[in-house]
């Protein structure tokens, strides 16, 4: 458990609310820590809620929008998630 960070979001009434949300909780989509919160909400990274890959900046390929979609599943059905796709190696 990591330290909370805190997000602020609009409600439907133009109002901001504050939540709080542990920046080492896994993403629902690619399983790796989430760090920032996005638009998506605290427990999608700013990637996965715009649909890139994080390590690549690219779009998800059609292979990995199938793995992160697949997590989520498990994520929102209370399964465990794995990362969805690797870390791109090193050369
Ligand atoms: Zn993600």
């Amino acid at each position: 458990m990591g330290k909370m960070k805190k997000a602020t979001y609009q409600d439907e009434n133009g109002k901001d609310f504050t939540v709080e949300y542990d920046p080492d909780d896994p993403c629902l989509y690619c399983g790796y820590p989430v760090e920032e919160a996005s638009m998506g909400g605290t427990l999608v990274c700013p990637s996965c809620d715009m649909g890139v890959n994080r390590f690549t900046g690219r779009p998800w390929s059609l292979e990995e929008y199938f793995l992160v979609h697949k997590n989520f599943k498990l994520a929102t059905t209370g399964g465990k998630t794995t990362p969805a796709f690797g870390r791109p190696e090193r050369k």
